[in-house]
């Protein structure tokens, strides 16, 4: 296995002799435009397909999708694995890649978790972590190799194991020391490609929490790809959701839950229901009154909606309230309580409203029983009226108003 080593030992594409190219931006990874293609039976393969983002020097930074929507093909690409076909790469205001024109894996400040960890099973721990300083450029002479060692060891609670052989690792133990491997060249920039999705669910849970303190304590900008919302959403500053090799939504955690933009994103981050109407005319505050079945709603549509255009609603369950007594004011509409579900913390009760089921995640005090008739109320700042392709969003209005990743994760 070649492809490992915090990019030290990484097989490097043929390169420009400059250290880096020129470059502007103040942010620690900007990428711009990015496409990269595949060459397969058939012709080329798209996996990435024009990205643009940027990461804030500091920031933990999540790309999130399904599998093969271009996640790894991305962070290769950051990391020099992989020379792009398009677009910009630039770390700390210096490109990295312009095009085809690329800086060597070797040269850029990064360390990298590979998503099977790539640890070297004849190796020992020490030796698997002291790797990237003996291949660097400076060498660095033994005692503060060792010291350095010790400090990474340290840093992901192995302390302890050095002499040991990685094959004698746990799964969790395994992800640790790939994890000081990539720190051990304390790089400015580190990249985590799923470094969970090998751990059981409770493990998963604890290194969730250990690797975000960790990377806040050392204040490591880091990009982390991952296909789970629950990591995405719990762990970032920013998150940037992927479909097709393409960037479909760019936000805060809050933002991409509570506004997504499209329906793909809605339905991959978290759950929703989508109710299909039809724009009855102008309402109150700026907003538009939707038919949904025989009720009526107000909404924030996007821009250039007009008077019976077709629109699709996204409303979370838990934004879903039901009232036995019709409430004064509000999106009210009449319905009748079909499957109930008691699953302790909750109640989950899909709702039948003019022949549209929509499911209501309900504190478990709440009485319902099926057949009943109740009110459903969709409040309007939860209801995100959304395009069935990758249009955008309409600009509801309190995401601005919402705490922010930063005001969740200061750094
Ligand atoms: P993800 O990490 O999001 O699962 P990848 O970046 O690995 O997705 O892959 C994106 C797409 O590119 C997929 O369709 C995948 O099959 C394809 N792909 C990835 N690597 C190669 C390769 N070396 N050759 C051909 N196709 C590839
Ligand atoms: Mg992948």
């Amino acid at each position: 296995m070649v492809e490992t080593g915090a990019i030290a030992g990484a097989p490097s594409v043929t390169t420009t002799s400059a250290a880096t190219l020129t470059g502007s931006s103040t942010a620690a990874l900007e990428v711009v435009d990015l496409v990269k293609d595949y060459p397969i039976a058939s012709g080329w393969h798209r996996a990435v397909d024009g990205i643009t983002f940027a990461v804030e020097p500091g920031h933990f930074y999540t790309l999130l999708g399904p599998s093969g929507c271009g996640k790894t093909t991305t962070l290769r690409c950051v990391a020099g694995l992989e020379r792009p076909d398009r677009g910009r790469i630039s770390l700390a205001g210096q490109d990295v890649a312009r095009g085809k024109d690329v800086v060597p894996p070797e040269r850029r400040d990064i360390g990298m978790v590979f998503q099977n960890y790539a640890i070297w099973p004849h190796m020992t721990v020490f030796e698997n972590v002291a790797f990237p300083l003996r291949v660097g450029r400076t060498k660095v002479r033994k005692p503060e190799l060792v010291q350095r060692v010790d400090e990474a060891l340290d840093l992901v609670q192995l302390t302890g194991y050095a002499s040991r052989p990685a094959t004698q690792l746990s799964g969790g133990q395994q992800q640790r020391l790939a994890l000081a491997r990539a720190l051990i060249r304390r790089p400015s920039l580190l990249l985590l490609d799923e470094p969970l999705s090998n751990l059981d669910a409770r493990l998963r849970d604890r290194m969730r929490s250990e690797i975000r303190t960790l990377q806040r304590r050392l204040g490591i900008t880091t990009l982390f790809v991952t296909h789970d919302q629950v990591e995405a959403l719990s762990m970032s500053n920013r998150i940037a959701v992927m479909d097709g090799g393409h960037i479909v939504q760019e936000g805060t955690p809050r933002e991409i839950y509570q506004h997504p933009a499209t329906r793909f994103v809605a339905g991959f981050v978290g759950s929703s229901n989508f109710l299909a109407g039809t724009v009855a005319g102008p309402g109150s505050d700026g907003r538009m009154r939707l038919r949904i079945g025989d009720g009526e709603i107000e909404a924030a549509c996007p821009d250039g909606t007009a008077t019976g255009d077709p629109v699709t609603v996204s409303v979370r369950p838990e934004n879903v309230a039901v009232h036995a007594e019709r409430p004064a004011v509000g999106n009210v509409v009449a319905g009748t309580v079909g499957q109930v579900l008691f699953v302790g913390e909750a109640v989950d009760a899909t709702i039948d409203v003019a022949g549209v089921r929509i499911v209501a995640h309900l504190h478990p005090s709440v009485q319902v029983v099926r057949d009943m008739a109740v009110w459903v109320e969709l409040p309007a700042e939860d209801c995100t009226v959304i395009h069935d392709d990758h249009g955008l969003a309409s600009g509801t209005g309190s995401a601005a108003d919402a705490p922010t990743g930063e005001d969740m994760y200061p750094n």
